[in-house]
């Protein structure tokens, strides 16, 4: 079409990468998913996600797989019925596994706890009475606000158990962002817990809360969970959890409910913009979290123990703690800390203790691994580790090789997990029985899953060519809506390429066909003309051996229109000199061609991060370009952003 404008370039793709993982034998050997899934899938996408659901146990069966008559509000499962919780805890209870341990908790300070499956259901069923004793009717929303204990999924799974709709909120949140998400779903009930431990001292929840609820007429209860003893103020409408869930009747029926029963809201991260209220529903979340969960990180629920080190405030806490794992009767650990209390060794010391086959962590986490030393991991005995997953952020192959060498013995498959709170589940994954595996690269759409890398006008990228990452079929643990926003909703999601969910996410294809993920759409820096992602410039970095971590945006420049500015951590903390800058400078040169090299870079102490551990780069272009700083209620440490405003004006 002639009258179209001009594209614009797509995303370059700058990095390459030739190594390569096969399979382990053993793994492939015993893989719950080979190679033939992509193909049954392929030949009959709804047939294959059928199947899936069929792993659940439904009250009702469904008489449709997928209603899309009015996109892009899909209805999955269509007239079918059944409990969540039923699915996560009865089934496997009644199939004789009571005995099995759903929970090996570890507190931060070295308290433990063994919760069987027969456990777990018998406090979740006391828990649901509870709620219904205090008036929660199905259809209500119910606020948690929790540290990382066994509570926290109890009080979640006692939600689906009547079908009540939880919002779990970060319990590091302040009074703003949590009465704004307990407004935004006008919750009836708030969970919480007088605090929790974290960095070796008890942290408070309850004043937050106690502040919060101040601000939300809402809310005709809260109910604490005694963890730390701390002293707590009391109002009228506070309950004990001991006293209301421990006087409650032992028994409940779980009633089932419509597949697109509302299952939970959650709060998006907000690295970008105010979060959204991202609507789950049952039957399909389900089907995929826990499909997904089988498949990726090959459960073998008789002997595996995984660990998923999220917070259950994020959706990997939702998917991958509490409906993925549970709902195929995994043996899980669940840690209520942070990883360098009382050591830097915690996490290897558990993963040794507990012997942990399934590590499943953020790249945050691997990177702030290694700026702390390869020798703390050595101490200890990983050899029980079979698989290794990685979410939340692109993961710089050298950070992926990294965790493959030290906590993975060379041995482990590493499966680097593409999705969002959007996506509900795992999307664009390797399968470790199936995948060679490429460090760095998310690789293929899972069964089922129709992941594409398109160019600015919708059309589909050959091998090598990079563009924006799409889904252009609906899939079972797609978010329903905004909760109370069709608009934004569509808005959002629905509106930049016709009939494609765009999730916001720059990618590229290899020559291989490989998906990789390049970072938000939003941070990609136009320079001279070229589209050039973050991650790519902060892989070049991270490749060097005097860098942990890296983060880089683009600054205006009256030159190439946009500069590429980089903030870099040294390794061992150390702070490096204009010689160092240089290196770097041009080994960026020198891995991705000079177009990519940065116009500046700065040595910092730490990076500006959400709660969840991602760079908030939005931050930092603020900073680039001496402007006043954006909302940074998200930030995990306020302080951050003053250091490194500091140093730039030191003009380092
Ligand atoms: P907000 O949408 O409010 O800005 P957020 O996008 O950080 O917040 P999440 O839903 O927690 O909230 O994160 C999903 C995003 O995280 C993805 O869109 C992507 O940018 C990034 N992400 C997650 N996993 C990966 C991965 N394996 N590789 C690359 N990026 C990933
Ligand atoms: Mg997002």
């Amino acid at each position: 079409m002639n009258d179209s404008p001009q594209p614009r370039e797509t995303l370059a793709s700058l990095l390459s990468e030739t190594r390569h993982f096969d399979p382990p034998a053993d793994i492939v050997a015993g893989a719950n998913v080979t190679g033939e899934a992509y193909e049954r899938a392929q030949a009959d996408r709804l047939g294959f996600w059928a199947e899936q659901a069929g792993r659940l146990d439904w009250a009702t069966p469904w008489d449709r797989v997928l209603d899309w008559d009015n996109p892009p509000f899909a209805k999955w499962f269509v007239g079918g019925k059944l409990n969540v919780a039923y699915n996560c805890l009865d089934r496997h209870v009644e199939a004789g596994n009571g005995d099995r341990v759903a929970i090996h908790w570890e507190g931060e300070p070295g308290d433990t706890r063994t919760i069987t499956y027969a456990d777990l259901l018998s406090e979740v069923k006391r828990a649901a009475n509870a709620l219904t004793d205090l008036g929660v009717v199905a259809g209500d929303r119910v606020a948690i606000y929790m540290p990382m204990i066994p509570e926290a999924a109890m009080a979640m799974l006692a939600c689906a158990r009547i079908g009540a709709t939880h919002s779990v909120v970060f319990g590091g949140f302040s009074v703003d962002a949590l009465s704004g998400r307990i407004n935004d779903a006008q919750a009836k009930v708030v969970i919480t817990a007088d605090g929790g431990y974290r960095r070796g001292k008890p942290n408070a929840l309850k004043p937050t809360v106690d502040e919060s609820v101040a601000l939300c007429p809402s809310v005709e209860k809260v109910v604490v969970v005694r963890r730390t003893g701390q002293d707590v103020e009391w109002s009228d409408k506070d309950v004990w959890w001991h006293d209301v869930v421990g006087g409650a009747a032992e028994e409940h029926q779980a009633q089932p409910f419509d597949a697109e029963h509302p299952l939970f809201i959650l709060y998006t991260s907000g690295t970008t913009a105010k979060p959204k209220g991202i609507l789950h529903t049952s039957g399909g979340y389900l089907t995929q979290v826990s499909y997904t969960h089988h498949a990726v990180f090959d459960i073998k629920p008789e002997s595996d123990v995984y660990w998923c080190g999220a917070d259950i405030g994020w959706v990997t806490g939702h998917s991958y703690i509490v409906y993925g794992p549970m709902s195929n009767g995994a043996t899980q650990l669940m840690y209520e800390g942070t990883p360098d209390t009382p050591h830097k060794g915690r996490y290897w010391e558990l993963i040794d203790k507990y012997k942990v086959t399934i590590l499943y962590t953020a790249p945050t986490a691997i990177r702030t691994f290694m700026k702390w030393g390869d020798d703390i991991p050595a101490q200890f005995d990983l050899t029980s580790l079979r698989i290794l997953g990685s979410v939340g952020e692109p993961i710089n192959p050298e950070a992926w090789m990294w965790y493959r060498k030290h906590i993975g013995g060379d041995r482990c498959p590493v499966v680097d997990t593409w999705w969002q709170t959007e996506t509900g589940a795992i999307m664009v994954s390797p399968l470790p029985g199936v995948t060679s595996t490429t460090p760095g690269s998310a690789q293929h759409a899972l069964p089922g899953i129709s992941a594409d890398v398109v160019d600015d006008t919708g059309t589909s990228v050959p091998n090598g060519g990079g563009g924006y990452l799409v889904l252009r079929e609906p899939w079972p643990s797609m978010l329903r809506t905004i909760w109370g926003d069709d608009e934004r909703f569509i808005e959002t999601y629905w509106s930049r390429f016709e009939g494609m969910y765009f999730a916001g996410d720059g990618a590229k294809r290899d020559d291989e066909g490989n998906i990789w993920l390049l970072g938000r759409v939003d941070d990609v820096m136009l320079v001279s003309g070229h589209n050039i992602s973050t991650t790519e410039v902060e892989s070049a970095l991270v490749s060097h051996p005097a860098v942990a971590e890296a983060a880089v945006v683009g600054a205006t420049d009256p030159v190439t229109g946009q500069a590429i500015v980089a903030f870099t951590i040294l390794r061992g903390g150390s702070e490096g000199d204009d010689d160092l800058l240089t290196e770097l400078r041009n080994h960026v040169a020198k891995t991705l061609g000079p177009i990519a090299k940065p116009r500046q870079i700065m040595i910092v102490p730490e990076l500006p991060k959400t709660r969840s551990g991602k760079i908030m780069r939005r931050l930092l272009r603020d900073v680039a370009e001496n402007r006043s700083l954006g909302d940074v209620t998200t930030l995990q440490d306020s302080t951050v952003m003053k250091l490194i405003a500091e140093g730039m004006a030191k003009g380092k």
